[in-house]
């Protein structure tokens, strides 16, 4: 056996591996992350084992042994680099990339030096020479030492600068022994801007309600006992699942644990941060996107050092090094953000699971509308299951819901985007002085052809699938390639008005603004964020009532508290209905639901009305009753029969290459690969799909081949992807070209 060895847990190294021979006797214990002593030049080095393999990579003479094999042991590296190799099998792509997702990019980062100025005497002492500076009248000496006296500390720009202390001072007051100057190691602290920006004092935690009091119990008596779970939490949005993170964190920490809190990063707010701050004060920290790789580091050292307890971030912020890690929440649980779109394709769900249980921790996870795969597990008894019933604010209660349904307006010849229901609430809600969020939906309204008339949608007629309008005027199938022309009439009623449906939020800030010219009217979306902090500015300045109408796409529906809102619109809510992949009817269920959340969370009462073309479809009925069991139901029955995720797994292949030719071969390649391994495991079914253009059939000058397989079995598509990796790797085909794995795709191709 042989060993791929790292010597520098360094990003920038990382494609540095050195192979060794495995001797007999270490053979037990060389495991993937494994510390090991490696002869390196003429001096031992250590370093860790990042990959096994039975063959050598170079002539077997050069390779040397392998000194010894340490226990992989609790330290933080090892468990990184097995969880990197958990990443790689179960999600495809390289070792390499799979290190790069886990360990932090070590950048070389000059730390800032900063001084300070310390009480170096008693305080009585010091107290004894502040008199005595007074009777002199040494202003400056007094002032100094007045604000020391009160703050035993103080940076040396405050002494230098807004105390104006002049140097001399300072000299003499260190030569009597009364203060001295300190350096320390500034890191760049991402919660400064939050905490300067903050003047609101430290707030009381609210006494539990018996609901979440039972949970936070439940949670800690398991990890008081040494019992780690995986929980899931479903409460409808408001009903104070933060408030349960909050008690389950603070007992955690007290038990000497480190906590990671992923948040979509959308949600990372300002609001959301300080609510943490509130609690747990400078133990808590955030990484986001926008930080620097170099501030990224920083904080990655500060939470090894055990400098913090807490960390808040997206999807990447699982891979915080915290020493003794206790506890993982996801908040969230179903959102898109935590899947990764680059290889490799992880889910963070299944990773922090891996990661708690490799390190003894609990995960926690949240949501409004749980993931099918969460709930599902749930159900079987693999995730404990929690339930927040009722909103957490007295008197707050769940919004009244209305479904419109757009058929009827075009009968009545409205053929406007305001059925005549919404236009009279908007207009009556202005007139009161209450603020409207009007809600588009844009995702998957590329391109999705429409009846007007009768609400059809053209669709596959063997994947139950809408189809794309291609610019050629033809329909695709994305999911088995399945072509038609575009029908002048819509095949069902007959009427011309069949076409790709979609309206751009740009567009009804324009409708809305000519229909209401007396609304002060914010727009948010993909166009208008683009800038640093336009996203808080836009919520912020909504919720200090400097607009009416916030319009808005799926950003304006994640958690935000907006008191004075008292109606939601939600213009088309097919338009996630229609998109091309099987998880459509669960996303619209997820932000008809949370978009529904939005409504009436303060005293007022919320009014939510939903315009649709298909008022009748399950998805739309159970968001607008806030039925999330009733909608598992019928959508578990549905991916049953069509053997979609969680009731059987998807392989989907990516082949990605700038000449279309070489994609198409290398995808029929595959396939037959695909074949092949079939023929070769007795008695094993799978259902091959394609090779088939994937919908963005070409990004960028590369072209796009899709490949799907379904199999009930996970680790069999685990297998099935082993054996191809290995197949492309030999193979002469696939230069020039580049295959992407992903497991149970969240989005379509
Ligand atoms: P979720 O995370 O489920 O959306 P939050 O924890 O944000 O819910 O709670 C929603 C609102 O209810 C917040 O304003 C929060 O301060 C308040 N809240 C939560 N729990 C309580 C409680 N036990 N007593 C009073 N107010 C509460
Ligand atoms: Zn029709
Ligand atoms: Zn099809």
């Amino acid at each position: 056996m042989y060993a791929d060895i790292i010597v520098d847990i360094s990003a920038g190294q990382l494609d540095k591996t050195y192979q060794y021979r495995i001797p007999e006797k270490f053979a037990a214990q060389a495991v993937i992350g494994a510390p090991v002593l490696i002869p390196f030049g003429n001096r031992q080095r250590k370093g860790y084992i990042v990959d096994l393999s039975e063959e050598p990579k170079i002539e077997e003479a050069r390779i040397k042994p392998l000194i010894a094999v340490e226990e992989r042991g609790k330290v933080i590296e090892s468990n990184m680099i097995t969880l990197a190799y958990f990443i790689r099998e179960n999600f495809g792509g390289t070792m390499n990339a799979a290190l790069h997702t886990v360990l932090p990019v070590k950048k070389e980062v000059r730390q800032v030096e900063k001084k300070k100025l310390v009480l170096a005497a008693e305080r009585a002492v010091a107290g004894d020479a502040l008199a005595q500076a007074v009777k002199k009248k040494h202003v400056a000496k007094e002032r100094l030492l007045r604000e020391l006296l009160a703050e035993c500390e103080l940076p040396w720009e405050v002494v230098t600068e807004k105390l104006a202390i002049p140097q001399s001072t300072i000299k003499s007051l260190v030569t009597a022994g009364l203060v001295r100057v300190e350096s320390m190691t500034q890191y760049r602290n991402p919660m400064a801007g939050i905490v300067e920006k903050d003047k609101v004092q430290q707030r009381i935690a609210p006494p539990l309600t018996k609901e979440q009091q039972n949970i936070v119990t439940e949670i800690v008596k398991d990890y008081t006992e040494g019992l780690r779970k995986t929980y899931l939490l479903r409460g409808v949005t408001g009903s104070g699942k933060t408030e349960v993170y909050l008690s389950v964190i603070e007992e955690v920490v007290r038990q000497g644990r480190q906590v990671i809190m992923l948040i979509p990063e959308i949600a990372l707010t300002y609001q959301t941060v300080l609510r943490f701050y509130h609690r747990f004060g400078d133990r808590v920290s955030i990484l986001n996107s926008r930080m620097s790789q170099g501030e990224r580091y920083d904080q990655s050292l500060r939470a090894e050092r055990g400098e913090i307890d807490i960390m808040i971030g997206p999807r990447s912020a699982l891979f915080t090094p915290f020493p003794k890690l206790g506890l993982i929440i996801l908040d969230e649980e179903h959102e898109n953000s935590y899947k990764s779109e680059m290889p490799p394709k992880y889910h963070a769900r299944e990773v922090a699971v891996k990661r708690a249980e490799l390190e003894g921790a609990s995960v926690l996870l949240g949501s409004a509308t749980p993931s099918l795969e969460a709930y599902n597990k749930a159900l079987q008894g693999e995730y404990r299951l929690f339930t927040l019933t009722g909103r957490a604010v007295e008197g707050a209660r769940l919004p009244q819901v209305e479904i419109v349904d757009l058929r009827e307006e075009l009968k009545e010849g409205n053929r406007s985007i305001f059925s005549r229901s919404l236009r009279e609430k908007i207009t009556e809600r202005l007139a009161k002085k209450e603020q409207i969020m009007l809600f588009m939906n844009r995702r998957g309204y590329a391109g999705f052809v429409s009846c007007r008339s009768c609400g059809h949608v053209m669709k596959c007629p063997h994947c139950d699938i809408s189809m794309t309008e291609h610019s050629n005027g033809t329909l695709v199938c994305h999911y088995c390639g399945h072509t038609i022309g575009k029908p002048p009439n819509c095949p069902v009623c007959g009427s011309k008005y069949i076409a790709a449906f979609g309206t751009g939020t740009q567009k009804i800030e324009e409708l809305v603004r000519r229909e209401f010219p007396q609304a002060r009217v914010l727009r948010m979306d993909a166009d208008t964020t683009r800038t640093k902090d336009s996203y808080e500015d836009i919520l912020s300045a909504f919720s200090c009532k400097e607009a009416d109408i916030l319009i808005g796409t799926q950003m304006i529906v994640k958690g935000h508290d907006f008191p004075m809102v008292t109606l939601v619109g939600i213009l088309a809510a097919d338009l996630s209905l229609n998109s091309n992949d099987y998880r459509a009817a669960e996303r619209t269920f997820e932000l008809l639901a949370q978009a529904a959340g939005r409504a009436g969370r303060g005293e007022r009462a919320g009014e939510v009305l939903i315009q649709t073309y298909q008022p009748e479809h399950y998805s739309i009925q159970a968001a607008a009753k806030e039925d999330y069991e009733g909608f598992f139901a019928q959508e578990m029955a549905y991916r049953r029969a069509v053997a979609y995720p969680p009731a059987a797994n998807i392989l989907a292949m990516l082949v990605l290459s700038p000449k279309e030719e070489l994609a198409e071969a290398a995808a029929a390649l595959l396939a037959g690969a695909t074949e092949q391994f079939v023929r070769e495991q007795e008695g094993l079914e799978i259902t091959l799909i394609g090779p088939v253009p994937a919908s963005l059939a070409k990004a960028n000058d590369i072209y796009r081949r899709m490949i799907y397989v379904k199999q009930e079995d996970y680790n069999l598509l685990v297998a099935l992807k082993n054996f191809l990796e290995g197949y492309i790797l030999y193979s002469e085909n696939f230069k020039n070209v580049n295959v992407q794995f992903d497991f149970n795709p969240m989005s379509g191709y």
